[in-house]
């Protein structure tokens, strides 16, 4: 399924732990281009369901530029992005639709300041899936107390922390009952003694079967709840395999490079 280009040179070995499931997104042969510098130059790969699949890799690596393409944020120079096995290049596909399909958490939560919890979560179903307010209420209560904070509901951003804030954030994704969820770093900006929390909720909504793309430089989360990871450099992928072989038995010396400067050490 590779296609021609640099990531051919991609190494990868050991079964998929949910490899029954079908792809949600495929993407093939993806590169983008800012003015003349190559930010992604050939990236395959796929996301089957119910699968959480960790990207990682140095900084400026195009991590966050392919999670962007996923989801039209940006618009790729070449290649194919597949949901559901529908290109998105499918002109009964629109930007809305796709975005529709695709939870998205972001390194800063970006909640609405002027509005509670509760109304963070529930105006994307009221404005895009015209819910009535009952129903979007319903589910919201629901989603906060997934998310260990249906004391909350009525507390404005400014009034939460950045864990809680992102808790709210990955609620208000899910009360739009996406597909797949795509974290880009969701623990980056959290003073650390909230990190945990919020990977906790990433890990239930991972055990639920939720399908899962998470950029991500929590390596530990990585080991332990990805079913496959992809090592990004350069705009290439150096590598992809379950997490048994990219943690404890990395086939490419890039790999290992990337994790003993992080100083992981198994
Ligand atoms: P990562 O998420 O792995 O840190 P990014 O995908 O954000 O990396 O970035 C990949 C490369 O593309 C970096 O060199 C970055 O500077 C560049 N880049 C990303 N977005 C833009 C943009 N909008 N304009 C110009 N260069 C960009
Ligand atoms: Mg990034």
């Amino acid at each position: 399924m590779n296609s021609p280009g640099p990531s051919n040179a991609a190494t990868s070995a050991g079964a998929r732990r949910n490899s029954d499931g079908a792809p949600v997104l495929r993407f093939s042969g993806v590169h983008k281009r800012f003015g003349s510098f190559s930010a992604l130059k050939g990236i395959s790969g796929q996301v089957n369901r119910g699968e959480v699949v960790c990207f990682i890799g140095p900084s400026g690596s195009g991590k966050s530029t392919m999670l962007r393409c996923c989801n039209l944020l940006e618009v790729m120079d070449e290649g194919e992005i597949f949901l559901d096995g529908q290109s998105m290049a499918t002109p009964a596909l629109d930007a809305s639709q796709i975005r529709r399909r695709m939870g998205m958490v972001f390194q800063s939560f970006e909640l609405f300041p002027h509005m509670t919890a509760l109304e963070n979560i529930c105006v994307g179903p009221m404005t895009v899936l015209d819910w009535p307010r009952e129903k979007a209420e319903e589910k919201a209560r629901a989603l906060l107390v997934k998310v260990g904070l249906e004391t909350k509901a009525a507390s404005y951003p400014s009034a939460l922390s950045g864990g809680q804030q992102q808790r709210v954030a990955i609620a208000r994704a899910l009360a739009m009952e996406p597909e797949v969820m795509l974290f880009d770093e969701p623990t980056s900006a959290l003073d650390p003694e909230t990190i945990g929390e919020v990977l906790n909720v990433m890990k239930r909504l991972a055990d639920e079967g939720m399908t899962m793309v998470v950029v991500t430089h929590e390596m530990s989360f990585a080991r332990r709840v990805a079913d496959w990871v992809i090592v990004f450099d350069n705009g290439m992928v150096v590598e992809e395999g379950p997490p048994a072989q990219i943690f404890d038995n990395p086939l490419e010396e890039r790999t290992r490079d990337f994790l003993g400067h992080l100083g992981w050490n198994g």
